[in-house]
């Protein structure tokens, strides 16, 4: 059966969403940190960060490109799934890659949780400088083949916090409904 996933950009704040998961843009330490990171731990409380601490005492943190997931506290989602973007380097780290794979193994682990709604902030395009055109095309891209390869969620959403990158992700999903 094709999947039939609803994909949605919206603006606003990624704690008020009410998906059944919403995805952090965290750091390798999985400690918490600035952005994003810093609006989850605060809206969510402590016992967030207690997984995140458990998660570390047993793998050791996160690897770029690699995803975990944890309760979401007193947030309104179930469940927070925490990635790690790449630091942008002018592109000479693979970091196209690295950010593809933020997504695919983000949504391999939310099947894996019959999770069926998710959130996705614009990953490592703040503190982490990646170009903000470049990393929306890799995101819309790499979620829009996924759900290829799955049928158990039906909504995605792109939560930007700013309206460079709103834009963006409306430009370009428009360009594909009409291309
Ligand atoms: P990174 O280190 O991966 O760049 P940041 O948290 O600095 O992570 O930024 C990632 C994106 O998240 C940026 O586009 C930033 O504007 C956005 N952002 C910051 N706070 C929020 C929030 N509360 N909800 C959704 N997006 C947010």
């Amino acid at each position: 059966m094709k999947n039939t996933a609803e994909i949605q950009v919206i603006q606003g704040d990624i704690t008020q969403c009410e998906t059944d998961c919403i995805v952090n843009a965290a750091n390798t330490s999985l400690l918490g940190g600035g952005g994003v990171d810093g609006a989850i731990h605060r809206a969510g409380g402590p016992e967030i960060l207690e997984e995140c601490i458990k998660i570390r005492e047993r793998q050791g943190g996160c690897a770029v490109g690699e995803a975990v997931i944890t309760t979401a506290g007193r947030l309104r989602a179930k469940y927070v799934i925490h990635t790690v973007g790449p630091v942008w380097n002018n592109g000479r780290n693979q970091e196209e890659e690295k950010l593809r794979n933020c997504y695919i193994h983000s949504l391999e682990l939310a099947q894996k949780h019959g999770i069926t709604s998710i959130a996705f902030p614009n990953i490592s395009t703040g503190i982490y400088r990646f170009p903000k055109e470049q990393a929306a095309r890799i995101a819309i891209d790499a979620v829009t083949n996924e759900l290829r390869n799955q049928e158990t969620i039906t909504q995605v959403q792109f939560v930007c916090y700013d309206e460079e990158n709103y834009k963006l992700y409306k430009e370009i999903l428009g360009d594909q409904e009409n291309g």
